[in-house]
């Protein structure tokens, strides 16, 4: 017996973070939206109690760091299920990319492995169990286009934001998310997002709003270690989008256009560039 799953990879609309907790963490406001480029997995039943995985990219680990592997051992230790699963990635999302790659893919083992293993758990306790794995896993669970606070398991239902293209740009190096946080200083945040006007434009579904008042408290902090990021957003800056923004930690940096004619026209002029670019849909609901 297999289940397959997609697992599509998640833009962050705004990015905000309204204090330092006293665990460590910061207090999160995002909105993200899921969009149209996604890895897969495909989960098969085992004879015995083992997990196991394999993927098609080498990037990532093959054992139990592996977020799809921890997904599955927490949904067994929670549960007492006495099975086993082999998980299979086809990765199509770029790594350690500010995309949720990681998230994504243990949110579609925890779907997944709730309907190999017949456990009958709801959305919302799978919601629950993402929180243990990662701060973006909830949100993956959910999928579609949401409002997270907390940690990101906070989540309020948004509708899905106007049909358009969303062209991405990974330079080729990775960012680690914790080290970006680290350096965040909130109190000296110069432009928090204004959340409350993109809910406010994604309920009118107003493109022009939404593409106009994208923002990430977390840019400066990675365009200051990584100049090329700001150097990629300048760029698709200059070929002319809607709107542009780096997603979560980055290094991707997304642009929104209306037109096919203008995806395809801000692609070309970014290849050459950038090795890394894809123009996809946003899915967001
Ligand atoms: P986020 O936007 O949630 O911060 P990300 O897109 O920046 O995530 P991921 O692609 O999720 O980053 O990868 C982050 C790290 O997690 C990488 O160092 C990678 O080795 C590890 N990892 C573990 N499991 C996976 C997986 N299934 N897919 C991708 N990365 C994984």
């Amino acid at each position: 017996m297999f289940v397959s799953e997609k697992a599509p990879a998640k833009i962050n609309l705004t990015l905000d973070a309204l204090c330092k907790r006293t665990d460590g963490y910061h207090e999160l406001e995002s909105i993200m939206t899921t969009i149209d480029l996604a890895d897969r997995i495909d989960l098969f039943l085992r004879n015995d109690q083992k997990i196991t995985l394999e993927s098609s990219s080498g990037l990532v680990p093959h054992d139990e760091k592996n977020l799809a592997y921890r997904a599955a051992l927490l949904l067994r230790e929670k549960t007492g299920i006495r099975k086993g699963v082999h998980i299979r990635i086809y990765k199509h999302i770029p790594v350690a990319a500010g995309l949720a790659g990681g998230s994504s893919d243990a949110a579609a083992t925890l779907r997944g492995c709730n309907r190999l293993w017949r456990l009958g758990l709801t959305d919302k306790e799978l919601i629950e169990l993402g929180a243990y794995i990662g701060s973006d896993v909830p949100f993956c669970v959910h999928a579609g286009t949401a409002l997270a606070k907390g940690r990101g398991e906070i989540l309020s239902t948004l509708p899905s934001p106007p049909l358009c293209w969303v062209v991405l740009a990974k330079p080729p190096i990775s960012v680690p998310t914790a080290d970006i946080f680290q350096r965040l200083k909130v109190d000296q945040i110069q432009d928090h997002p204004d959340t409350k006007k993109m809910v406010q434009a994604i309920h009118e579904g107003d493109y022009g709003t939404i593409a106009k008042n994208m923002a990430n408290i977390l840019e400066p902090i990675t365009f200051e270690l990584y100049p090329e990021v700001q150097k990629i957003k300048e760029r698709i800056k200059k070929f002319g989008a809607d709107g542009v923004l780096m997603s979560g930690s980055g290094p991707t940096v997304f642009a929104l256009v209306k037109t096919d004619a203008r995806a395809k026209r801000l692609v070309n002029s970014l290849r050459g560039f950038c090795r890394q670019v894809f123009a996809v849909r946003i899915l967001g609901a």
